[in-house]
């Protein structure tokens, strides 16, 4: 497969032919790309877990075989491969980790509280689940932190009645990816394909495929927890600083990527104004 790349610029297409084509270059802007958000949530779920072995661990699977990552996945956009690629991560990290600590949280009690806020929080609160805190949950949602801590200590307070004390406090801030993988497993046969999520955040769908999709995610929890990870993933792809030059070689090492910046690392357009 021949394979176009114009001094180091990669869009989403020539970077997944590039990997593709086994390409070392293509691997490294790969690995460039997607660490940042990779390492932060490897942070967030993983933190007990040795950070940098976790992180190579994740890379080399991706780079797997004949294309890895890329092989399974049938979409065509970078936000499609985003939810993809936090998936991917997240599978890695559990099979590193062994089995996940206890929680006294299952997806049928979990539905239960959720059924009780009206739909826009439920989103909000599985990101609270997640361990963000209203600061961040502010920036990943719509609603302020003030607003997001109220909805969290309410949801504190229901699971109490619902659970009885046991539960103990702040029960939001306990690892539950037992909770979350159970969700995971839950997909039915009506439940929206990753596409769907991106064109949602984005408004990029028709007012019926909306409705419709609104009303299955209204009685899905497989589904409302794909948008809260599309969300996430998305957020934090987008915002996070790229990665630091250190950082990024001793990463680049562990995978027996080559190191050195292509020789013409200038841009079209930085070459344009003189920089
Ligand atoms: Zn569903």
């Amino acid at each position: 497969m021949g394979v176009l790349v114009v001094e180091g610029v990669f869009s989403f297409h020539t970077l997944r032919d590039a990997c593709l084509a086994g390409q070392p270059v293509g691997w490294r802007e790969f690995v460039k790309t997607y660490s940042p958000v990779t390492r932060h949530l490897l942070g967030h779920y993983f933190s007990r877990q040795d950070q940098a072995g976790l992180l190579a661990r994740v890379f080399r699977e991706a780079r797997g075989e004949q294309g890895g990552i890329w092989k399974d996945f049938q979409g065509t956009s970078e936000k499609e491969f985003l939810l993809h690629w936090r998936q991917f991560v997240i599978e890695q990290a559990r099979r590193a980790r062994g089995p996940a600590p206890e929680t006294p949280l299952n997806p049928e009690n979990f539905w239960q509280l959720l059924e009780t806020f009206p739909p826009l929080q439920r989103e909000m609160l599985i990101l609270g689940f997640r361990r963000y805190s209203p600061e961040q949950l502010a920036d990943l949602s719509k609603f302020s932190v003030q607003a997001s801590g109220e909805i969290l200590e309410q949801a504190q307070r229901r699971l109490e009645e619902q659970l009885g004390k046991a539960v103990g406090e702040g029960l939001q801030r306990h690892d539950h990816d037992a909770l979350f993988a159970a969700i995971e497993q839950q997909r039915g046969e009506k439940c929206c394909p990753g596409r769907l999520f991106a064109r949602l955040a984005d408004g990029q769908i028709s007012w019926r495929e909306r409705e419709e999709a609104e009303r299955h995610i209204e009685n899905c929890l497989h589904c409302l927890d794909r948008s809260a990870q599309y969300r996430e993933v998305a957020r934090f792809f987008h915002v996070l600083p790229p990665a630091a030059t250190g950082d990024l070689q001793d990463l680049l090492e562990a995978l027996g990527l080559p190191v050195e910046e292509p020789l013409r690392k200038q841009t079209w357009w930085q070459r344009l104004l003189g920089g």
